[in-house]
C-alpha cells in the first residue's frame, strides 16, 4: 500500500504559500491506519527501550497503539498549562514567537531509555525541544519515529546526534 496516496495536501493551510499534508485519511482508512502503525513498529524492530513520548495531538495519535503493541509506557507531552501534576518546561522558536511544551517531572526515570513518536518532522524545532524536556530529567533518547519527513526543512540536520526514522518523505 502507497500511504504517501493516501496523505492528503491542503494547499494554503495553516496560511498561503503552505502544503499541509493532512493525515486524516490515513487514520479514516483501516487499511491505512495499521500499515502506518505496524511500518512505524517496524522501526523500533530490535531497538532497546523503555518507554515512548509522544506530543500533543498528534503524537498521542500514533505514540498509544506503538506503546500497547510493544508492552511499552506512553508519556504525553502537553502544551503549557495542561498537564495536573508538577512539571518541567521548554520554551521553543516557532516561525512567529515562541511556545512552551511541558511534561511531569516525574515521568522518566534517570537512566531510562525513550522512544519520541510523532506525525511529522517539519524543521526539529518541536523534537528538539521533547529531547530537552527528556535530557533535563535524565532520559535517554535512543530513537525518533515520524510518519512523514518534510526532507526540504533539514529537520534531521537539527536532530544529528539522535537516531531518526521515517515512513514517508517529501
Ligand atoms: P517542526 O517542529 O518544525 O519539526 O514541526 C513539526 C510539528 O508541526 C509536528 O508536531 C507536526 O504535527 C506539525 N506540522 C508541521 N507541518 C505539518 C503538516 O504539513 N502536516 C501535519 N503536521 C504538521
Amino acid at each position: 500500500m502507497d500511504l504517501k496516496q493516501i496523505v492528503r495536501d491542503v494547499l494554503d493551510f495553516p496560511k498561503e504559500g503552505i502544503i499541509f499534508r493532512d493525515i486524516t485519511p490515513v487514520l479514516q482508512s483501516p487499511e491505512a491506519l495499521k500499515e502506518s502503525i505496524d511500518q512505524m513498529m517496524d522501526k523500533l524492530d530490535g531497538v532497546d527501550f523503555d518507554l515512548i513520548v509522544g506530543p500533543e495531538s498528534r503524537g498521542f495519535i500514533f505514540g498509544v497503539p506503538l506503546a500497547y503493541n510493544m508492552n511499552k509506557g506512553f508519556i504525553p507531552v502537553r502544551k503549557k498549562g495542561k498537564l495536573p501534576y508538577k512539571t518541567v518546561e521548554k520554551e521553543y522558536d516557532l516561525e512567529y514567537g515562541t511556545a512552551s511544551i511541558e511534561m511531569h517531572i516525574d515521568a522518566i526515570q534517570p537512566g531510562q531509555k525513550v522512544v519520541i513518536i510523532d506525525d511529522l518532522l517539519a524543521t526539529g524545532g518541536t523534537s528538539k525541544a521533547i529531547i530537552d524536556l527528556i535530557e533535563q530529567v535524565g532520559g535517554k533518547v535512543v530513537k525518533l519515529v515520524y510518519l512523514i519527513e518534510l526532507e526540504f526543512l533539514k529537520g534531521r540536520d537539527a536532530l544529528k546526534d539522535y537516531s531518526v526514522e521515517s515512513i514517508i518523505k517529501y
